[in-house]
């Protein structure tokens, strides 16, 4: 049987990158299930649709097929319609189209068996909002990893700035806690800790002692 470890936890709190070196050092498949949501912020986008319009966004998902692919070095790439769209949707414009989206039961419903299908097939460490809480309730180990809203607000605009993004810091930060009020407050799948999940702050880590923290925790669990 495969294994699966289940990582939540908000926007911006590094677990794209922490989770993704993680699955490296102990040879899994790292699945970014918020890259999904991103493909269909993306296309709704593209449609010209409200992502807050419920009914267009349904009506729209009949025309729409995201799966994940792998390059060379084993990165996931998202391909949207045939398309690979990783380089297009890690804008600001796109994150809150995703969050949008995201509250959408259709939405939730389409991607959730591609990602159950995932973790079937192959030992993952997959990250999200609702992985441990829904996706993958069964998880050998749920982490629930976070940091402060001002931190994770720093590091994303940091990570814009070095893509020659203009933006300003109060603006990263006041998006930060909109997304983390819509996916918390969400009726569907809202973002909360697994009862049995573990709480891992990186608020006052780097990113090597994050990663590290995470292994740790990881392996001490997986016994
Ligand atoms: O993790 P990331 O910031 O890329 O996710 C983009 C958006 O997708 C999040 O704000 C969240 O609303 C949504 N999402 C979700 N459930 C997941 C992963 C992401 O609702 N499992």
């Amino acid at each position: 049987m495969s294994i699966a470890i289940a990582i939540d936890g908000p926007a911006g709190a590094g677990k794209s990158t922490i989770a993704k070196a993680a699955a490296k050092h102990l040879g899994f498949i790292y699945v970014d299930t918020g890259a999904m949501y991103r493909a269909i912020g993306l296309y709704t986008l593209r449609a010209g649709v409200d992502p807050q319009d419920t009914d267009a966004v349904v009506a729209l998902l009949k025309d729409v097929d995201v799966t994940l692919a792998r390059d060379e070095k084993k990165n996931q790439l998202v391909i949207l319609n045939g398309e690979d769209v990783s380089g297009l949707i890690r804008t600001e414009q796109v994150s809150m189209a995703a969050s949008r989206t995201s509250a959408i039961p259709e939405v939730r419903e389409y991607l959730l068996s591609l990602q159950r299908d995932m973790a079937k097939e192959y030992d993952v460490i997959m990250d999200g909002r609702d992985i441990g809480t829904v996706v993958l309730p069964d998880a050998k180990v749920k982490i629930f990893l976070t940091a402060s809203a001002e931190i994770r607000a720093r590091r994303r605009y940091d990570e814009l700035i070095e893509k020659g993004q203009s933006v300003v810091y109060e603006d990263v930060l006041a998006d930060v806690i909109e997304r983390d009020n819509n996916d918390m407050n969400r009726p569907i799948a809202p973002l909360r800790p697994a009862e049995d999940s573990i709480l891992v702050d990186t608020s006052e880590l780097n990113l090597q002692e994050s990663i590290d923290l995470l292994i740790k925790t990881i392996e001490e669990n997986s016994k």
